[in-house]
């Protein structure tokens, strides 16, 4: 290395890191999972409020009490609650940078589900925008949130804020 490299400043430093684990989803996160591999969202309904997590860890996080009761089938589409710019590639993620990191609260639900938006520019993305599920072909599903490959807009009138600050 010259004297002149040695004076450089530092500006990228690649550190691969790996990390493999196995997850134990359990009766509620399988439910959740399987129904994925079939192409529905199911929720769970708190039997003391009747809030609708989705997902469902089996259990009210608030209330401490189990939720048993039939699962709630959710729609595939939502509103983004929040958003942030994502301008680093990840392995697992197709979409060309910059793109939105979305939380989306689907219709029907109270709790949050984390993805990202397609088939829009970060210019557009904002809160209360409406956003609809695209999947990937039903050949390349699996047990996993990864069968929704993005979501898009749908071109509907924004949610007033009212309607989702409960949920930021
Ligand atoms: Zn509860």
């Amino acid at each position: 290395m010259s004297e002149s490299e040695e004076r450089k400043p530092v500006e990228v430093l690649r550190t691969p890191v790996v990390l493999d684990y196995t997850y134990s989803a359990g009766q509620s996160s399988s439910r959740h999972l399987r129904a994925f591999g079939k192409g529905k969202l199911l929720g769970q309904r708190c039997p003391v409020d009747g809030r609708v997590y989705f997902p469902s860890r089996g259990s009210c996080p608030q209330h401490g009490v189990p939720i048993e009761g039939e699962p709630v089938e959710l729609p595939d589409r939502g509103t983004i609650v929040t958003y942030s710019v994502n301008r680093v590639p990840s392995e697992n993620i197709d979409l060309e940078l910059p793109y939105a990191a979305i939380q989306v609260l689907l219709d029907g639900a109270d709790t949050i589900l984390f993805h990202v938006l397609g088939e829009s520019s970060i210019d557009d993305v904002h809160m209360g925008m409406r956003v609809e599920a695209v999947w990937k072909p039903e050949e390349e599903w699996d047990d996993s949130v990864a069968n929704i490959r993005y979501f898009r807009p749908t071109g509907e009138p924004d949610t007033p804020f009212d309607q989702y600050k409960e949920h930021i």
